[in-house]
């Protein structure tokens, strides 16, 4: 257990899909029962055509599942074996840690009901059912001043909970790099990291949550800025003589 002094003053902010669980639960349960239209619709976000929540919302009402199947594939996806012990040390600290996730609240809560972690605080998208194998999605906590378009801002609700607090996000992919800007740090893997490393945001490098319970021994530790990190960068890095300069 580590004294509170080190941890007092900070929200921990946990990504799930690709973070918290191994895989994109989205992606799987759209890739098994949604009709084959949802294919286009990802097509449109990926160009850019629409923002996430836009995205999610008509991919979602294109499944086509009775609840019980829907379970069971919920049932077989496993999360991060390191994070309820993770999750036990925020609570030892008194560590307030919340879930956001711009995927779907069902499949999230009985993923972690399964893993004895149903309490968790959780933000994210809400799955309707309409009929016996239909749904719609809704947005509690979607934000219309959002610039990533998402279905839920990990930006305003993280900062509609952080009291003053300083924010620390964990997560792996597109949906964070908008908290990842703001954040007061970042425990980055995959497309994150790169990102983090990309624009000099103050991260850690973060493959699972092993290493994040490492981690939180370091949030006390000073993090240089983003402008002092990009200074160290170009230290490093100047740029190459113009090519008139060069001696022959
Ligand atoms: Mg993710």
């Amino acid at each position: 257990m580590l004294p509170r002094s080190v941890a007092a003053g900070w929200l921990v902010v946990c990504d799930f899909d690709g973070t918290i669980a191994n895989i994109d639960v989205t992606d799987g349960i759209l890739s098994r029962f949604a009709l084959p239209e949802w294919v286009d619709v990802e097509v449109e976000w990926k160009a850019g055509a629409i923002g996430s929540r836009e995205c999610m919302r008509r991919q979602v009402e294109l499944l086509r599942v009775a609840r019980p199947e829907l379970d069971a594939y919920l049932d077989t996806i496993e999360i991060d074996p390191g994070f309820a012990a993770f999750v036990a040390d925020c609570r030892r600290q008194q560590l307030p840690l919340v879930v956001i996730s711009d995927g779907i609240d069902y499949a999230i809560r009985r993923i972690l009901q399964r893993h004895g972690l149903g309490d968790l605080p959780l933000a994210s998208n809400r799955l309707v059912q309409t009929g016996d194998d239909s749904y719609r999605l809704e947005f509690p906590d979607s934000d219309p001043q959002c610039r990533a378009g998402s279905g839920t801002c990990k930006c305003a609700v993280s900062a509609s909970r952080a009291h003053g607090s300083k924010r620390l996000l964990i997560g792996d992919g597109s949906s964070d790099f908008c908290l990842a800007a703001s954040a007061d740090l970042v425990f980055a893997k995959t497309k994150l990291l790169k990102h983090c490393r990309d624009n000099c945001l103050p991260h850690h490098a973060c493959p699972d949550f092993g290493v994040a319970l490492q981690l939180l021994k370091q949030l006390d530790v000073p993090v240089r800025s983003p402008i002092a990190l990009k200074r160290t960068w170009k230290a490093a890095h100047p740029p190459a003589p113009p090519a008139a300069a060069m001696e022959i």
